[in-house]
């Protein structure tokens, strides 16, 4: 831990934000206190808050293109088992500690000041730079960025790309970015039989041995062989519900739930009939029906490969010496909506510990970060600029 470090405005900043709970959505103060740094660094700000949950819309400059940032910093409970205080921001051995340290308090400071050295050094830049901040991206995040976009759309705002500071490194600083994501949709499966005597099966419809028959079949056909910027697909049956406490009667009815990671190759829809086309084949013999139910987590989307990612990857070895891998793994973020505005991507810290107790980063890290940020900003604007 160099003195450096413990000076740098991205850390003193990190910290600020860290010492301020802000478990999902009650993260008002966080936001207020970043909308403050901001407007004291020429940002004009909007607070696009939604029912409650407290979100920021930050503007610098009027021209084209429009860069755009996103994060958030609302962040999940501690959790037991810490060592540290969660809210105390404690630099020691040059690793930060507190909740939101990772995920995603760093990266929120990190483009900030990134934002602020880029205006202050070219404030003639002629674009834009838009940070979109909210504190719902943990919790049901329907109030959250989507409600920024909402306010953004009836403001006539508009970004040519965006950038999401998640921390998408899993143990080297610059391994890996994001240009995608898998989607997530779990299906809800009721089989509706008729109830009868164990003794008697012949008078009852059990709706177990179907239900199991295409749990199994769809358990294990393969959904695809990956796509070209996408792992495979995954199907995991997350529960099997009958509830009978007898062993002598035949239940009516058994439930199941099942979760499909999703790539590029599949829609909820076209999954839906998938799973329509296997019960068709297995539910009309047995007289049992069965309801299909489905709840969208997030759809899969990609940003091509092109301009704008390579010039993400060139500033990060340029900083790190690796060439980060272009990823679509892990679960959802608020990339999913920013991706249907603009073409979106996603760098940020080294994620190992989000979520855990004891949630660290390396301060170098953070300093590194902002650097990186800060690099982009100007690679950007020298070659957008021209092609907008
Ligand atoms: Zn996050």
């Amino acid at each position: 831990m160099s003195a450096d470090e413990a000076l740098d405005e991205a850390v003193i900043l990190t910290q600020a934000l860290l010492r301020i709970p802000s478990v999902t959505p009650d993260a008002g103060e966080a936001v207020a206190h970043l909308q403050g740094w901001l407007e004291a660094k020429g940002f004009r700000c909007a607070r696009p808050d939604r029912n409650g949950v407290p979100n920021l819309f930050a503007r610098y400059g009027e021209g084209r293109p429009a860069f755009a940032f996103n994060g958030h910093l609302d962040v999940v409970p501690p959790g037991g088992g810490w060592t540290r205080d969660p809210w105390g921001a404690e630099l020691e051995g040059g690793r930060l500690y507190g909740r939101g340290a990772a995920d995603m308090k760093s990266g929120v400071a990190a483009f900030a000041v990134a934002a602020a050295r880029f205006l202050a050094a070219t404030p003639d830049f002629g674009g834009s730079i838009l940070l979109t901040i909210t504190g719902d991206e943990e919790g049901p995040s329907v109030d959250g960025t989507p409600a920024i976009l909402d306010w953004m759309a009836a403001q006539g705002e508009r970004p040519d790309h965006c950038l999401v500071g998640e921390p998408t490194c899993p143990a080297r600083m610059g391994e890996m970015m994001k240009i995608g994501r898998r989607g997530s949709v779990t299906f809800a499966l009721t089989a509706r039989g008729a109830q009868g005597h164990a003794a008697y099966p012949h008078r009852a419809r059990n709706p177990i041995p179907p239900l199991m028959k295409l749990l199994d079949r769809l358990a294990s056909e393969p959904l695809d062989a990956g796509t070209a910027h996408f792992e495979p697909s995954t199907l995991s049956i997350v529960t099997v519900d009958v509830g009978n406490p007898a062993d002598n009667v035949i239940p009516a009815e058994a439930r199941a739930k099942l979760n499909i990671r999703f790539n590029d190759a599949h829609t909820a829809d076209s999954l839906h009939k998938r799973i329509e086309a296997a019960a068709a084949e297995i539910f009309p013999p047995t007289g049992v029906d069965l309801e299909l139910t489905r709840r969208v987590s997030g759809v899969s989307f990609v940003t091509e490969p092109g301009p704008f990612t390579a010039l993400i990857r060139d500033s990060v070895e340029a900083a790190t010496g690796l060439r980060p891998e272009l990823s679509t793994s892990g679960g959802t973020s608020d990339a999913r909506y920013m991706q249907a505005v603009c073409p979106t991507a996603e760098f940020g810290l080294v994620g190992a510990t989000l979520h855990k107790a004891d949630e660290w980063v390396e301060a170098a890290h953070v300093v590194q970060l902002a650097e990186i940020y800060q690099a982009i900003l100007e690679r950007y604007f020298q070659s957008f600029r021209a092609a907008s």
